[in-house]
């Protein structure tokens, strides 16, 4: 008998959930020797998400709940979920049937076969505006060139062993990258390549900025490239400046200065956005190191109406 654990992060997905865990049972049917859970994770939702949850695992014990007291974000449900996990393969997937379900039987063979981690990828990026597109696109070529770990087509949607699910949640940062972390892992990986298809209903829940915010933390966490590149530039700048400077000296003892004003306010321009850029990176540093240090907890659970956590329920 395997045991495995699905776990779904859910954000205002009240639309979604039936048809999703419809959807996942009739494949789960399917598969011989197969005991699972569905750990969902409310993530805050603001719409009736927690309470149509509440009700499905009630009438199932194989359907546990998590409640948060608040939007902690999708990788603090992430990381909820795999906490709350025991089985010893866990499936992480979004509730919005952009990673089929159908693929499981696949993931699970190729577990089977050695993989300590199976990760679905994106063949096509589905429908996104060109905007998004590009953003994606320089965000990955960046990470991937930075952190030395590929993840150009990469999802959350992953299947992991036990081995991988407990290296992950020992991991001490709070500030968690998941699709990052696990590559790190450096577990034997094995790839299910998939289309993802549009959202079910209604629209991502990510805006621009939370997206960019995102990307910013993602870099940050992997890689300290900018502060060696600050200090590049910083030399290059400072060298620049050397050099009109001297010539700025020899034009004055040479008697034919004056119209150095254009220097001077190049060199403010340059120095003032060269200062101005090292602080924002540095501050990009500190502002990690501030949140790990404070060492609050990812997320907090609302026990009351949670349901079944802890309690065996295959
Ligand atoms: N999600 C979450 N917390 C959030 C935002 C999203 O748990 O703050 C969940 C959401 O319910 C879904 C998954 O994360 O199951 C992916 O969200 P979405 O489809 O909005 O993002 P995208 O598909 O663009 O990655
Ligand atoms: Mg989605």
């Amino acid at each position: 008998m395997t045991r495995l654990d699905l776990v779904l992060p859910l954000y205002d997905e009240a639309e979604a959930l039936e048809p999703v865990l419809a959807r996942i049972r009739a494949v789960l049917a399917e598969i011989p020797d197969l005991e699972w859970r569905i750990l969902l994770v409310d993530d805050g939702s603001r719409d009736t998400t927690a309470e149509i949850a509440a009700r499905l695992a009630e009438a199932e014990p194989r359907v546990v709940l998590i409640v948060f007291t608040r939007n902690f974000g999708k990788e603090a449900a992430i990381l909820a979920g795999l906490e709350a996990s025991r089985g010893e393969v866990v499936l992480v997937m979004d509730a919005d049937l952009q990673h089929p379900p159908e693929l499981i039987p696949q993931m699970l063979a190729l577990w089977r076969g050695g993989a300590r981690v199976v990760e679905g990828t994106k063949r096509t990026r589905g429908r996104e505006s060109p905007g998004a597109r590009l953003g994606a696109y320089l965000f990955y070529r960046l990470f991937t060139r930075f952190s030395g770990l590929a993840i150009q087509n990469a999802t959350d949607f992953k299947l992991l062993d036990r081995q991988a699910v407990d290296a992950y949640c020992a991991l001490p940062e709070r500030n968690r990258f998941f699709r990052g972390l696990i590559p790190w892992l450096g577990l034997p990986t094995a790839q299910v390549p998939f289309d993802v298809p549009p959202r079910s209903h209604g629209s991502p829940s990510w805006s621009r900025l939370r997206l960019g915010r995102l990307a910013v933390d993602a870099l940050s966490a992997f890689t300290s490239a900018p502060l060696q590149v600050i200090t590049l530039v910083g030399g290059l700048v400072f060298l620049t400046s050397l050099i009109l400077g001297g010539i700025a000296l020899y034009q004055k003892f040479a008697g034919i200065a004056v119209s150095g004003f254009t220097t001077v306010i190049l060199l403010l321009l340059l120095l003032g956005s060269a200062l101005m850029f090292s602080l924002g990176v540095l501050g990009t540093y500190v502002a990690r190191i501030y949140e790990e240090v404070k060492g609050r907890p990812c997320y907090l659970v609302d026990r009351e109406r949670s349901r079944g956590i802890g309690g065996d329920g295959y």
